[in-house]
């Protein structure tokens, strides 16, 4: 059990079970983009995609960009409905197949969001690949093409994603207890 700021979180989902879920979705995506006449770019939203879009790129077996995007919607243990784009992904998009690459999928707002930021500049398509997806939560109608694991409406921790800025370090995934 670890203590981040006033709350408790226990152990979750383990790093080698991450790393099994990990492996999926990139053996889809070598299935998927492994032909593709043009690189694919891979834009990870920061700050909480950062540690699932470096371990996934390194199981990818084709050329790739790699970008950021930084957007913000969540305050303290509660998604909020605005949502806006705080860093942009700053390379050339239009004719490009991008993935965004997102640690959760809760309400969609957030996904929502980019996805029509980057439709603005005319990419050739866009899927959307995440570590967690939370189906009874989404409200959005955008698919998610890839999701590594499912769970449900707990607030979790850690392999990248923070409570107020604290736990992204953690290798296991940790949920709240009190
Ligand atoms: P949405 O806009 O889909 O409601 O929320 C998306 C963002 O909120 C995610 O990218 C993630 O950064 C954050 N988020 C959603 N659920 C959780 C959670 O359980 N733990 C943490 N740390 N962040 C979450
Ligand atoms: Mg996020």
């Amino acid at each position: 059990m670890i203590k981040l700021y006033d709350k408790h979180f226990k152990p979750l989902i383990p790093a080698s079970q991450i790393a099994e879920a990990v492996d999926g979705v990139a053996r889809r995506l070598n299935e998927d983009y492994g032909t593709s006449q043009q690189p694919p770019v891979f834009v990870g939203v920061l700050n909480g995609a950062f540690m699932f879009l470096s371990d996934l790129v390194k199981r990818l077996d084709f050329v790739c960009e790699v970008t950021f995007v930084k957007v913000s919607s969540y305050d303290g243990m509660a998604s909020t409905d605005t949502v806006s784009t705080v860093m942009g992904v700053g390379c050339p998009i239009e004719g490009r197949d991008m993935v965004v690459v997102e640690d959760i999928v809760d309400t969609g707002a957030s996904i929502e969001h980019l996805v029509v930021e980057l439709r603005k500049s005319n990419p050739r398509s866009i899927r959307i690949c995440t570590l967690f997806f939370k189906p009874q939560a989404y409200r959005k109608s955008i698919p998610i093409d890839y999701a590594a694991m499912e769970i449900g409406n707990e607030f979790v921790v850690g392999y990248g994603m923070d409570y107020n800025q604290l736990g992204r370090n953690l290798r296991d995934i940790h949920v709240v207890c009190g």
